[in-house]
């Protein structure tokens, strides 16, 4: 079977990433920034609406530090702001579009900060039907759009057991992975809320190499990432545009395990806030300019950064061709 997607033919043995602009063939070798935000309004599931931004003054604020990524060979950029909160694929697409960057968007809901950035309707129906809803994006696109997202982006709060409505986005992100092969990628921060994640994916039969645990930097116990690690998910150190250091203790710890193979690494910068009157964005080139040379004076090498920039996104966000 071949797919083609904007000049890339990929046969049946590959996985692909799906970016807003198509379909891409899995390649290890490709710079990733792997949970970054280009837009987000906080302003709650019931007000939100996309006239409360304009393209042009939000791509006027953005492009610049964009643009800035092009020193890099930045190649992918994942935008995990999701539904209800600010996600507009059509500014992704135009961006795309001026930036030449391969912008992955996402489907499913944030449940994080009790549910106030769920729509109303989350409550009525099953994760069934919530999946339905996930699955169409992908079959279908977005919107009535032909963008189609390239993961599933879920948010709980971190307790154990978890709250009966954010159990169901997990249920509901797991049958549309079973369904379309699309990568889970679940705001969680503590470890706490990743076992009972973790817990449900297994019932399901989902694997958990198909599950990233987002902001993971908020855990403290470090004994909790190699049990992460032993599970087999994806552990996404995704602060480093707001803090350094914690984030290169956490980084050599995981090399000093034998766990580098499972860490992403991203800074959550950003964004434009259509709240604000005068923006106050965060760059998106700590990565580069301040952990690159911090890690390399703790002995990292070329191989390492590949890893943690390359060949570990690359699998985390590819989607294997289903029959
Ligand atoms: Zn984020």
């Amino acid at each position: 079977m071949l797919l083609m997607g904007f000049g890339c033919k990929i046969n049946a043995q590959q996985a692909f990433i799906q970016g807003v602009k198509g379909i891409h063939p899995t390649a290890p070798n490709k710079i990733w920034l792997s949970h970054e935000h280009i837009l987000v309004d906080f302003i709650g599931a019931d007000s939100i609406q996309p006239d409360r931004w304009n393209h042009d003054s939000v791509m006027k604020e953005v492009m610049p530090y964009l643009e800035a990524l092009k020193a890099y060979n930045v190649h992918y950029f994942v935008d995990a702001t999701p539904n209800f909160l600010g996600r507009d694929v059509l500014l992704l697409e135009k961006i795309a579009d001026k930036t030449g960057l391969n912008i992955i968007t996402n489907t499913g809901l944030y449940g994080a900060r009790n549910n106030k950035f769920l729509p109303k309707y989350v409550q009525r129906i099953s994760a069934e039907e919530l999946a339905e809803k996930w699955i169409g994006e992908y079959e279908n696109g977005i919107n009535n759009t032909s963008i189609k997202p390239g993961f599933i982006k879920i948010g709980i709060d971190a307790t154990d057991p978890l709250d009966h409505i954010q159990q169901k986005l997990v249920q509901a992100a797991a049958l549309t992975n079973l369904r379309t092969g699309l990568p889970i990628a679940s705001h969680t921060g503590k470890a706490a809320g990743l076992w009972p994640q973790l817990r449900i994916l297994k019932e399901m039969g989902v694997s958990a190499s198909s599950f990233i645990w987002v902001h993971a930097q908020e855990e403290s116990n470090h004994d909790n990432y190699l049990k992460a690690a032993a599970e087999g998910c994806w552990i996404s150190l995704d602060g480093l545009g707001w803090e350094l250091d914690k984030h290169v203790e956490k980084i050599v710890f995981a090399k000093e395990n034998g766990i580098l193979g499972q860490i992403l690494i991203s800074h959550d910068a950003g964004w434009y806030d259509p709240q604000k009157e005068q923006q106050t964005f965060k760059p998106y080139t700590a990565i580069f300019e301040q952990l690159y040379p911090a890690l390399k004076s703790k002995g990292f090498t070329d191989d390492d950064f590949a890893l943690l920039l390359s060949v570990n996104p690359s699998k985390a966000f590819s989607i294997p061709i289903r029959p």
